[in-house]
């Protein structure tokens, strides 16, 4: 097992593996395994998004590509110029991410989108040991509820004492980097009006104020 990837058949989830096995069986060419962090643990930021999507990152082994929450979230990094290339919803579309990586605080794709239980404390143990491998790192995003408290639990710190809200700076004192909380780019989210791409666009423009130290 190398850094912060689990084993592609990691049966830590009974759950998840079920899951993954009839999709194995109803969609044999996608990937249907723990799907892979996407860009440099250099990176100074890291986003974390809650779980792939069935037909999203549960295809394409790359965190929010073919999806709707993918479109949505790397224009918007594209034009803020923490990427390059043309995102084309494939993993081998030359798309490059720049001082970012971004990850999921549950690797295998859940049934209905939702995370239940024990899954996220459960995969944590990657997600945590990717924070501790990224030297650099300063801020990390995180895209709704599941993985704000996904990254509060695995760094140590009380969620009760960092409450999730949209926009919102949690400085965590004892590692030296902020929590900035968004509600996540899901198409849900985007319909209902709960998330605007202007909204979006501006927890993006904090995002740059606070690596710039101006926030
Ligand atoms: S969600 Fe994480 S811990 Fe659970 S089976 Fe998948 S890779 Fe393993």
């Amino acid at each position: 097992m190398s850094v912060c990837l689990p084993e592609k058949d990691c049966s830590l989830c009974p759950r998840l593996v079920q899951f993954r096995k009839e999709n194995q069986k109803k969609f044999p060419t996608y990937h249907n395994a723990p799907v892979e962090p996407f860009g440099s643990l250099d990176a100074r930021i890291l986003i974390v998004g809650m779980a792939p999507g069935l037909n999203g990152a549960n295809q394409t082994n790359r965190p929010f590509t073919n999806d709707y929450a993918g479109d949505v979230l790397y224009p918007i990094l594209k034009k803020f110029g923490f990427a390059k290339g043309n995102y084309d919803r494939r993993k081998d579309d030359g798309f490059e991410l720049i001082d970012v990586r971004v990850t999921n605080a549950v690797r295998c794709v859940p049934p209905q989108n939702k995370v239940i239980g024990d899954e996220a404390k459960t995969c944590g143990r990657f997600l945590a040991e990717e924070i501790a491998a990224m030297d650099n790192l300063k801020i990390i995003l995180s895209l709704g509820t599941v993985s704000h408290n996904a990254v509060l639990r695995v760094l140590g710190y009380r969620q009760s004492d960092y409450k999730f809200a949209h926009g919102v700076v949690h400085r965590l004192p004892q590692h030296g980097i902020v929590l900035l909380d968004s509600y996540h780019t899901s198409r849900y989210n985007i319909n209902t009006g709960v998330l605007t791409y202007e909204m979006f666009n501006a927890v993006i423009e904090k995002l740059c104020r606070l690596l710039n130290g101006a926030d």
